[in-house]
This record gives C-alpha cells, structure tokens and sequence, in this order.
C-alpha cells in the first residue's frame, strides 16, 4: 500500500530548538511521508527565518537517541530519496525494554498459574475463547497500573494475567488513571441476575437514607 505523502507543512513551530520543532512535526505527521523541503522549512529559526545547516544531524538524534523510528529509503524502498516517514509514536528503546519485561513476566506468570484471573473465566493460554472467539493469548495486566512506587516494575506479585477481552473489560469498568470505576458500564455489563441484586440493593438503599420510607 502506498504511503500518503503530506502536501505542506500546516502551521509553524515556534518550538526554541530544532530538534523540538523537528520532533513535534514529526508527531503531527505520524505515518505520513515528508520531504526535506518540509523538515528545512520545521527547522527554520522560527524568529530570523535562517535555515540551520545541521537540520539532518537533529534528524538522526531523533533516531538514535528519542527512539524513533524515522523510516527513509534505506528502511523502505518505496520511499524516494530525501522523503522519511515516521511510522508511529513508539519510541524504541522503551517499548523494547517494556516488551522484554512483559515477556518474562507471562512467563514466570504462566508457570504460576495459566489462566485469565478475571472471576469466572479461568480460560488458559492457547484455548479457543468459547465468547470472543479466537485463541486466547494470555495478557499481563499491572493491578495497580501506572503506580510504580511498589517496589518496581519486576515485582511478580504486581501483576496478573486476563485474557484479552476481560484486559479490555477491566479497562472499560476501571480507569486505572484516575482510579474511579466507571459504574454505568459495569451495570451495563453485568448479566440480568446481578442487575436485580444491584436494584434491590439500590431500592433498600434509598428507602433506608429516605426520610419517607416506603
Ligand atoms: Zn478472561
């Protein structure tokens, strides 16, 4: 498939360093292909309007030391010479330590017990997903995500494994940013049985804090 290319650069960088305006540019034109004439014009002093000679310098830095993948035509040769394209947001160094860990955490995981822990599902590594189809892959969920206070990313006790679809649902039912559960989906989700446990309990509720009881 060929990649799309950006017409024009749409709005100016006022970003204080070339590498800053280089990198923001990049990020606003994800997947997109970009000629030098785009990065000349990002890396132009944003006050004099001069055009630094070491703009390709920042270029590579933005590889080799942010992490980027920036792709030219000796990445894919349906490129031309000075287009580049970068792929996407990951940066690689970190997504590349993030992997490593994961994948020795699943392990030690799986050897533990390989089963999603969401209640009631216990599917295992590699079975047919009797609800979402499919073969079950086995995700490493952090319990207490983006709290990385409690002695590390290589922690075991912190994380568990959920099968993708309860890995989306535990998202969808919990925000694990803010920490608050997000309660109409999970009465969206519960089967017909627990809404009436949760409607008795609710009537009873407000029936006992009314100060006209039903
Ligand atoms: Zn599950």
């Amino acid at each position: 498939m060929a990649r799309e290319k950006l017409t024009s650069v749409s709005k100016a960088y006022q970003q204080r360093s070339i590498s800053a305006r280089l990198e923001a540019f990049f990020l606003d034109s994800v997947g997109l292909v970009v000629s030098n004439e785009h990065l000349k014009q990002v890396a132009r002093d944003p006050i004099t309007g001069n055009e630094p000679e070491n703009w390709h310098q920042r270029v590579s830095e933005l590889r080799t030391d942010r992490g980027y993948t920036i792709l030219t035509q000796r990445d894919d040769p349906s490129l031309k010479n000075g287009e580049y394209c970068l792929e996407s947001t990951d940066r690689r160094e970190t997504a590349k330590v993030r992997r490593a860990i994961n994948k020795k955490i699943k392990a030690a995981l799986l050897e533990l017990s390989p089963a999603c822990v969401y209640p009631g599902c216990n599917l295992r590594e590699g079975e047919r997903d009797p609800v979402g189809g499919g073969t079950v892959k086995l995700q490493v969920d952090h319990k207490t995500a983006h709290n990385h206070d409690d002695g590390g990313l290589n922690v075991l006790g912190n994380y568990q494994l959920l099968c993708g679809r309860h890995n989306v649902t535990k998202k969808n039912l919990w925000d694990d940013q803010t920490g608050k559960l997000n309660i109409k989906a999970i009465l969206q989700f519960i089967p017909h049985s627990d809404k009436v446990v949760a409607k008795e309990w609710l009537s009873n509720y407000f029936s006992e804090n009314s100060s006209e009881r039903v």
